[in-house]
């Protein structure tokens, strides 16, 4: 009790009541009931869980079994769907962080913490080895990370627009990829909505990790005036995520797919957005991923009575993954 208590007085932070209020209002509308526990976990960050994914090109002997004492499993089942052999992550039910590894010139790390939830989207885009893949949205690098261990691309574009972020996309990539591999990568610090036009058809697959409002940061916004000037500006950022979407399926070869993910709760910016570029290109045809959905049903909770090509994880104490939005689609010709 005493180490729960100096945990929770390290990680306290001010909660943004001005968005709190909206959320509450949004979300009461658009969850219901599931609505009043995920906002117990967004707000205690001393209950928040990370996980480790190891990094296939820099393996610590020990590491594997240190995890274990300490109490971590395997995220993923064997036989779930889509999951790579090479691909390793653990997570356990106790909240807490694994010690992170600092960046050190010329030494790779040997695993990244994440929330659990950041890997669906890319075990959703199913990259095989030799395919052409962008990554739209790149920085800092987590899921850019999370692909090249899954499979050996052909050529992998990683893009940010952000020239802060974009240097540390590079940094993550070089701490993370070895030699002959990182040759595969490119970093760019494009407009995502331009590259559609810039490489049309260029791609087999594509992940839209889409700008959007991340609910668990938002909520402890330490500027209430920032905060209030974000909300009023949420709009806009189904636009921005409509365009990166339609620069997506312009990138993609006949054939190829894409994964669409967010960390916010708001269908605004999810089932809405998807609705509308499915409506809006006739080439484009929704994929069921309700196999892989019903494959982490144990480990991650998900909003009931979403459709087959998408999923909402929701935060839940001891599950404490997501938000996370994923939907997947795929572009016929
Ligand atoms: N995929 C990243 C990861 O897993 O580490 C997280 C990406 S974050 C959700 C979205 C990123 O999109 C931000 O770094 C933001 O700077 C970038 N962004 C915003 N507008 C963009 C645009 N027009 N084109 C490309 N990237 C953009």
């Amino acid at each position: 009790l005493k180490l729960e208590k100096k945990a929770k007085g390290k990680l306290q932070k001010q909660i943004c009541q001005v968005v709190l209020d909206h959320f509450e209002k949004q979300y009461t509308a658009e969850l219901g009931d599931a609505w009043s526990s995920v906002r117990d976990v967004l707000t205690s960050p001393w209950c928040w869980q990370y996980a480790v994914l190891l990094n296939r090109f820099s393996q610590s002997p020990g590491l594997e079994s240190s995890l274990a004492e300490q109490g971590y499993h395997p995220a993923f089942p064997a036989a779930l769907p889509y999951l790579p052999a090479a691909f390793r992550c653990y997570t356990r039910a106790a909240p807490g962080r694994f010690p992170a590894q600092k960046h050190q010139p010329g030494r790779l790390k040997e695993y990244y913490l994440l929330n659990a939830a950041s890997l669906l989207p890319v075990l959703a885009l199913e990259v095989k080895d030799g395919e052409d893949v962008l990554d739209l949205c790149a920085a800092p690098g987590g899921k850019s990370v999370a692909i090249l261990q899954c499979a050996c691309p052909g050529h992998f574009h990683c893009n940010e627009y952000d020239d802060l972020r974009s240097r540390w996309l590079e940094q993550t990539i070089e701490s993370f990829i070895p030699d002959p591999f990182i040759n595969l990568v490119t970093v760019s610090k494009l407009d995502g909505r331009q590259i559609g036009d810039l490489q049309p058809e260029f791609y087999d697959k594509v992940l839209v990790d889409a700008p959007c409002s991340n609910d668990r940061s938002w909520l402890f916004s330490a500027d209430p005036q920032q905060a209030v000037l974000r909300l009023m500006q949420r709009k806009e950022l189904s636009s921005l995520q409509f365009q990166l979407l339609r620069s997506a399926v312009q990138a993609l070869r006949p054939g190829g797919s894409l994964v669409y993910s967010t960390c916010t709760l708001s269908r605004a910016e999810n089932s809405d957005v998807i609705s509308l570029i499915l409506s809006s290109c006739s080439n484009v045809m929704p994929v069921d991923i309700s196999g892989m959905a019903r494959g982490v049903s144990q480990e991650f909770t998900l909003l009931s009575g979403m459709q087959q090509h998408e999923l909402l994880v929701l935060p839940e104490k001891g599950r404490a993954w997501g938000p996370m939005y994923v939907a997947k689609l795929k572009k016929v010709s």
